[in-house]
């Protein structure tokens, strides 16, 4: 199989800047991410290829070897494409941008630090447990605290979390004496091989209990409607998420919580388009408060503000309200608010206004307003 280009694994063109490389693989790498695409070969195989493309392109003098070369450059020097094999190696290449203080830290790196990692506890582990969260611009733009309600494992009162019925405890697993393994030995003619495989009796846990708790009947955890608090920060985007480490199922038997996931979805809004950062808002302004001006009201994030209508203002004009966006999500400082001026064009009049604008379709600043451009493309078929 051929390799796809660098520049197209990213969707960029040649000449895009690092900024625009960083953007690039951070997007994919979030499409893509393991986290939100478990057990899904093809997402993994995009991942790795998203991550070869950026460590290539995001070094100077690589980018200028397969500038030159293509993938045949990287190929001929020994320093070149890394191929990341272990999705591990990526989490920990490129830990700017999957860690290191910024939003990414709570999306990517908690799962990059507890990946690979036996957890050393009794119980299993519980699981995961992804929410989705609609948000109004409104919230994207300030940031939000909201409260849902969720069905989850927590912890067994009545037993602690242990499982064993009160009065009674748990006891070191007799199959494997506690260590949670079991080795079994087979002999071949290549000679002698030791298995070790998870304790069927206790699960791998290393001990049992005597007697299971009747309220959560040994798991160590029940279910149970809890509400919980989520901290939005400013500036997310839809599909973007966010981990909470910790608060997702219990584990069994006192074992370590999942996470909750939490994805984004930003509600469309009823007036306002977002762009990056940047609100969009259609304006509608009357024929004659374009020719003369006006003072209008525009809605915004933050309720109504005052715009400024210059006379003469044409169709189609952009009007920037600066720090009216919405706040950045990784730096400081807001998007803006960019106004676009239509002009309406009734399609109802009655007879005074019909003959009102017929007479002043005549006046020599209303009438035929043809370009000189026309003009000449008029002339030159003798029109
Ligand atoms: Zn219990
Ligand atoms: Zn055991």
């Amino acid at each position: 199989m051929s390799k796809r280009d660098y520049y197209e694994v990213l969707g960029v063109d040649r000449n895009a800047s690092k900024d625009d490389l960083k953007k690039a693989y951070r997007k994919l790498a979030m499409q893509y991410h393991p986290d939100r695409n478990p057990n899904n070969k093809e997402a993994e195989e995009k991942f790795k290829e998203a991550a070869e493309a950026y460590e290539v392109l995001s070094d100077d003098e690589k980018k200028a070897r397969y500038d030159r070369f293509g993938h045949e450059g990287m190929r001929a020097s020994g320093t070149g494409s890394p191929g990341f094999n272990d999705i591990n190696d990526i989490f920990s290449h490129f830990s700017d941008i999957f860690s290191g203080g910024s939003i990414f830290d709570d999306f990517f790196g908690g799962s990059s630090r507890s990946r690979g990692q036996k957890r050393k506890t009794s119980g299993s582990p519980g699981s995961d447990l992804r929410v989705t969260l609609k948000l109004t611009l409104e919230e994207i733009a300030k940031g939000a605290t909201k409260k849902i309600k969720i069905k989850k494992h927590v912890k067994c009162e009545q037993c602690a979390g242990s499982g064993a019925e009160a009065g009674t405890s748990t006891k070191t697993c007799p199959v494997c004496q506690g260590s949670g393994e079991v080795k079994t030995v087979s002999r071949s003619v290549f000679g002698q091989f030791v298995n070790i495989t998870t304790c069927n009796n206790c699960g791998g846990e290393g001990s049992v209990v005597d007697k299971p708790c009747r309220k959560c009947m040994g798991d160590g955890r029940v279910q149970e409607e809890v509400t919980v608090k989520i901290t939005v920060p400013a500036g997310v985007h839809e599909g973007s998420y966010m981990t909470m480490r910790g608060e997702g199922n219990s584990g069994k038997r006192n074992g370590p919580a999942g996470d909750i996931i939490v994805i984004f979805q930003e509600i469309p809004h009823d007036y306002f388009k977002r762009e990056d950062d940047d609100i969009i808002y259609d304006l509608i302004i009357s024929y004659p408060e374009a020719v003369l001006g006006a003072d209008v009201d525009v809605p915004t994030l933050s309720g109504k503000a005052r715009l400024k209508i210059d006379p003469g203002t044409q169709p189609g004009k952009l009007l920037k309200m600066r720090d009216k966006g919405i706040k950045h999500l990784n730096a400081s400082g807001y998007g803006d608010q960019i106004v676009r001026v239509n002009i309406d064009v009734p399609r109802k009049i009655n007879s005074k206004e019909r003959e009102l604008l017929k007479e002043l379709s005549e006046q020599p600043n209303v009438k035929g307003n043809t370009s000189s451009d026309e003009k000449s493309f008029f002339k030159r078929f003798g029109l």
